[in-house]
């Protein structure tokens, strides 16, 4: 079923989104040639529990850190781990933050050190493609038509759009219907309607869109190995338009 927020709940979901933005901007701080992505996870940890959160992620389907932590290849799902970044690495931290019962869910794509242009580029339009699907988050407009808007602008760009991974409805829990893919027709799959919380968080590849899963049987990959970027906001459907619960530029 899909759930309709009221004002009070999605001004909940916005304090645990405002935390989650306070979080990723520390982690911004972080990333650097030789940190480990699980200095970066027991960060996070502490950072959540000082301010009276916890790590949605943590148990969710056995699923054992509060963050994931996607390097190069991976799209989605890595686990943070002891091996240093590397100069010239991407890496992608997801997170979901569950604040008094409301939850803000939000990846970001860090260059670690001196990115190439290719790979700077790949983090350029995936951001950009976020925020082209989140014009189409409208009271009226179809789920196909953000798919649509994503892919025709990746696409255009000469980078691929995951299938396999989407956005998701979220609130009471991480996942929640319907379904946001980052490709699809416009004008098909249901209405977006006011009060809908939904992710929006394209995972876009330099080389093919196709992935395979590594035998920990969480974490996905590119069969050819290309980089992957993935940038995500939580967000509301009002009637003044899409209300971003995850913003970092306000
Ligand atoms: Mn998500």
């Amino acid at each position: 079923m899909i759930t309709r927020k009221s004002e009070r709940e999605i001004n909940q979901m916005e304090k645990a989104g405002d935390l989650l933005v306070l979080t990723h901007k520390k982690i911004a701080e972080m990333i650097k040639p030789g940190i480990t992505t699980m200095e970066i996870e027991e960060f996070v940890e502490k950072f959540l529990k000082k301010h009276g959160a916890t790590p949605e992620q943590k148990g969710f389907q056995g699923y054992k850190y509060a963050t994931c932590a996607s390097l190069n290849d991976e799209i989605c799902h890595g686990f943070p781990r002891n091996e240093p970044l590397e100069d010239g690495d991407i890496v992608t931290i997801d997170m979901v933050v569950n604040l008094d019962g409301g939850l803000a869910d939000s990846a970001w794509t860090y260059a670690v050190g001196n990115v190439d242009e290719k790979g700077l580029r790949l983090m350029d339009v995936t951001k950009k493609a976020l925020y082209v699907g989140i014009e189409q988050a409208q009271v009226g407009n179809r789920i196909g038509d953000i798919g649509h808007a994503i892919q025709t602008y990746a696409e255009g760009e000469g980078f691929s759009v995951v299938r396999e991974f989407t956005g998701h409805g979220i609130g009471p829990t991480i996942h929640e219907p319907p379904h946001i893919p980052h490709f699809g027709e416009p004008n098909k799959g249901i209405r977006l309607k006011e009060g809908m919380v939904i992710t929006i968080e394209p995972m876009i590849n330099e080389g093919t869109w196709k992935s395979q899963m590594d035998d920990n049987g969480w974490t996905a990959r590119t069969q050819d190995a290309g980089r992957s970027a993935q940038y995500e906001h939580t967000l509301a459907i009002t009637k003044d338009g899409p209300r971003i619960l995850t913003e970092q530029d306000r």
